[in-house]
């Protein structure tokens, strides 16, 4: 899938599962990131497309912050989401993601072909889904974006006196 369309899917999922700005821009700025870090020497779609590698993380930071609320977790928390969210969207296509060793045979939903019509497609689809989640769980209410806003504010101010005070 194309940087675009995992940035326009990431983020439909991600606000919609969390209803929360700042963790919607950490995951949506993170979405390309298992392409970014092949740096073209690791073979595409390989290590860092193999999705038990972050899903460990994942689960011990979703502890840590069960256990001790912070912004560092919450931050690398969110990274990891956004990775997550990359390749289930590379798994919904034709050529899959490695599923059963790093270097393997890769697993595909065959629902799309990167760069065709079909990426198009699926992508309006799942932003689309997302969206009719989100509406009837009442994300897109007046009040609730307001709150949301409200809660962003909240978040960035904490933030920069947290990291100011350090
Ligand atoms: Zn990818």
């Amino acid at each position: 899938m194309q940087w675009r369309n995992h940035r326009l899917t990431t983020c439909a999922l991600t606000f919609v599962l969390t209803g929360s700005f700042p963790a919607t821009a950490i995951a949506t700025a993170a979405s390309a990131l298992p392409d970014v870090l092949e740096l073209k020497l690791v073979k595409h779609r390989t290590l860092t497309h193999y999705p038990w590698l972050p899903v460990f993380p994942a689960v011990l930071m979703w502890r840590a912050m069960q256990n001790e609320p912070g912004y560092i977790v919450y931050i690398i928390f969110f990274i990891l989401v956004g990775y997550i969210c990359h390749l289930a969207e590379d798994f919904l296509s034709n050529s899959g993601i490695p599923l059963w060793s790093p270097f393997g045979k890769s697993t595909g939903c065959h629902l799309y072909v990167t760069h065709s019509v079909s990426e198009g497609v699926i992508t309006f689809a799942v932003v689309a889904m997302a969206a009719m989640y989100g509406w009837r769980n009442g994300l897109f209410t007046q009040a609730y974006l307001m709150q949301a806003a409200d809660n962003l504010a909240v978040f960035l101010t904490g933030m920069v006196h947290h990291f100011k005070g350090r």
